[in-house]
This record gives structure tokens, sequence and C-alpha cells, in this order.
């Protein structure tokens, strides 16, 4: 297709019923004209905010959480940096190293677990958190209120574990309660 062809497809021949299509024209620009359907995965799962905002709030409940207090990482002003002097091109190779030889072993020891848990622990879709906010209005562990901490909803049963997106595994908590609950719940990691 010539390029005015193309812009007109884009801009009026383009039937939407999600953001699929023009998104991934656009990463296929991104990536120079073409990609594997896995790099184009990769992309989407950047471009979608629920799974973006689950990741927020897995690397703040999670790894950020320890590495700040080994005083590995710094966080100012909502910026992660490695709390170290700048880094050689060949530093940083051998960091990168060490750090993917350890994912390996990992992902070696537990097998294709850990990215299974991962893909189940999928957000619960904003229909769903609205009707869970809506039944409970309370955290249901200390009765705190939207004035008081903001309000999560919470799968009763964690994703990791089996739990379900189901309404009956879903409950309102507040930030506190859900922080200390994930907290007892994320202990093996
Ligand atoms: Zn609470």
């Amino acid at each position: 297709m010539k390029l005015p062809d193309l812009l007109t497809f884009v801009r009026t021949k383009m039937r939407m019923e999600h953001v699929y299509q023009p998104l991934l024209i656009k990463l296929l620009l991104e990536a120079g004209g073409s990609a594997t359907v896995t790099q184009l995965a990769r992309g989407f799962a950047a471009a979608d905010e629920s799974s973006v905002r689950f990741y927020e709030q897995r690397i703040r409940s999670m790894p950020l959480r320890v590495l700040r207090g080994r005083k590995v990482v710094l966080v100012e002003n909502g910026v992660v940096r490695l709390n170290t002097t700048s880094l050689t091109y060949g530093q940083k190779t051998s960091l990168m190293a060490a750090c993917e030889e350890r994912i390996a072993d990992f992902v070696t020891q537990r097998g294709d677990d850990v990215w299974v848990a991962l893909g189940q622990a999928d957000p619960v879709p904003s229909s769903m958190r609205f009707k869970v906010l809506k039944r409970d209005r309370i955290c249901q562990l200390c009765g705190s209120g939207p004035k008081d901490s903001p309000l999560e909803v919470d799968h009763i049963v964690p994703r990791s574990k089996g739990g379900s997106n189901e309404i009956s595994n879903l409950q309102v908590l507040c930030r506190p309660c859900n922080q200390g609950k994930s907290n007892s719940d994320d202990t093996k990691f």
C-alpha cells in the first residue's frame, strides 16, 4: 500500500472495536517496519494501562520495598535509581549478566510456574472493581471508609494460589490492611 492509502485507511477506513489495530501499526512503525508477534505482544502489554498499573503495584509492594531497605536503590520524586556511582559499560554488562544469571537459575529451579503465577495475576477488570466497591463500601478488615484511607480491591484467595477474579473471591480492603495482607502472603518472595 502507498502512504496516502495507508493514511486514509488509518484515518477513515479502519473500523475500531478496540485500540488494537492502530496500536499494532504504530508498534510496527516504531520497530522499523517489522516485528515478531512476541515483540508486538510486549508492546501491547506495555500499552495496556491495567497491566501497567498491576506491575506498578507489584513493583512497589515487592522488589522496591526490599531493594530500598537494602539500600540497593533510591527513590526520589517517583524516580527509582541504582544507589551506585556511575558505571562503565563493562561494569554494567557484568551486573546485567549477574542479574540474568539469577533470573535464569530461579526459572530453572521453579520451572515455568514463575511465569504462570505472573500471567494468572491479571488485574481485576474495572467494571468488577466497581461492583466490589459498591457492594463492600468499607475495608472488610478494619472498617475504614474512603475518607480514612484509599480503598483497594483484594483477592481473598491470592491469584498466585489459584484464587479467581470472581466477585465471590474479591473484597474491599484499605491500603494499610491490603499491604499488611500482601506482606504476609508474599513471604515466599
Ligand atoms: Zn483496613
